[in-house]
């Protein structure tokens, strides 16, 4: 593929083989400093093939977290703006997030909110911040386990895609991302799931063009209702039950992905879909099916364990004490805020169970 480009709302989306194309797309000189934000794996894996490419970028002071959802939290926000502080950064500073999802949610709103906002770009290095994370403008940290219960919408100076970074992610990882890159196809087009369903994750070694297809169709839904008031709901199929059983699993420290969350939610919510919005039985077998074909061995642990009830209310979509989701009339055709009763959310979470 090379490169590629876009603009989503005002800034610029690039994608590119070649790292030294990020001069491109902003310029190092004019900024009094940077700070690339980093986690052990990105910092031991990315980082010195960013410097090597970028050696503008060499003087830059690096930010140093520990990987994983877990230290999405204000006090490692605390100690990031601790660290700006004692090094001077100032509103021409440049914060640069390096990493996965959890990088960009939190090093986004750590620079927006330091000295009411520093400009930030994004290198996303994981196939699910590629496809999906780092576009939007959602920023923010998980709060006494709830995911994502603090944030604010702000959108980065611009992003730059290096689909070569994928190459050390680790294959749980990969599939963790390629949950989006499902859901972005069932929400948009009968076209787009039909060729997903012909992909096989582990076999695949260029994902170049599958991520723009992935991001060209979250970018028009997020252009169309940048701060989730209406159709921007749609990007919310699987996460209602998917993040309720991700906080679960969070606060129970067990082990589960953000998006293997989504591919249990994605499942569980094409029940409600079948049972509520006239989704057909065929469409709910064929994604149940492709779904568990590629997750099944991740998907181990038995969710009924996971208190998935408690966590479902502090959905943010939720208004009241009705329970909001975004389902599936067909593919390619979502339906936003249709609301469901508990009784009904549980038959759908024991279906999923049965399939397990
Ligand atoms: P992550 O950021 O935790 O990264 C996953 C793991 O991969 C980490 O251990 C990381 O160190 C490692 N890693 C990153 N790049 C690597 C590379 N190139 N090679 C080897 N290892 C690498 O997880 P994620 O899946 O990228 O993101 C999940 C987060 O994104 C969640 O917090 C979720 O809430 C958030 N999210 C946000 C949005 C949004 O719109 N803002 C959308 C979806 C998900």
């Amino acid at each position: 593929m090379g490169s590629s480009s876009t603009k989503v709302g005002n800034y610029q989306v690039a994608i590119s083989s070649q790292l030294r194309d990020l001069t491109k797309i902003f310029n190092p000189e004019k900024h009094s400093q940077s700070f690339i934000l980093v986690d052990e794996n990105t910092k031991a894996l990315c980082l010195p093939r960013l410097l090597h490419a970028v050696p503008a970028l060499k003087n830059s002071h690096i930010l140093e977290i520990r990987s994983g959802e877990k230290i999405k939290t204000i006090d490692t926000c605390k100690k990031l703006w601790q660290a700006l502080l004692k090094k001077n950064a100032d509103r021409s500073s440049l914060m640069i997030n390096l990493g996965g999802g959890v990088i960009g949610d939190m090093g986004g709103f750590v620079a927006c909110t330091y000295k009411r906002g520093i400009p930030f770009i994004n290198i996303p290095t994981t196939l699910l911040s590629q496809v999906d994370a780092t576009i939007g403008g959602k920023l923010g940290v998980d709060f006494n386990d709830v995911k994502n219960a603090v944030g604010i919408f702000k959108n980065p100076q611009a992003v730059f895609i290096h689909p070569g970074f994928l190459k050390t992610l680790p294959g749980d990882e990969l599939l963790s991302g390629f949950a989006e890159m499902i859901k972005h196809s069932l929400i948009s087009s009968p076209k787009m799931w039909d060729e997903i369903k012909k992909v096989n994750p582990g076999r695949i070694k260029n994902w170049d063009s599958m991520i723009y297809q992935s991001l060209l169709a979250k970018k028009k839904i997020v252009e169309k209702d940048p701060f989730e008031k209406n159709t921007r709901k749609v990007l919310n199929f699987g996460h209602t039950l998917g993040h309720a059983f991700e906080s679960a699993a969070l606060h129970d420290g067990i082990k589960l992905l953000h998006g293997h969350a989504v591919a249990l939610g994605m499942i569980a919510e094409s029940f409600l879909s079948s049972r509520i919005c006239g989704l057909s039985e065929k469409h709910l077998h064929e994604i149940t099916d492709f779904i568990l074909l590629h997750y099944h061995r991740q998907l181990h642990s038995d969710i009924s364990d996971i208190n998935w009830r408690r966590w479902i209310t502090h959905d943010k979509k939720n208004t009241g004490d009705r329970l909001n989701f975004t389902l599936l009339q067909s593919i390619g055709k979502p339906v936003i805020n249709a609301h469901c009763d508990m009784r009904l959310i549980a038959e759908a979470v024991r279906f999923l169970n049965s399939k397990l």
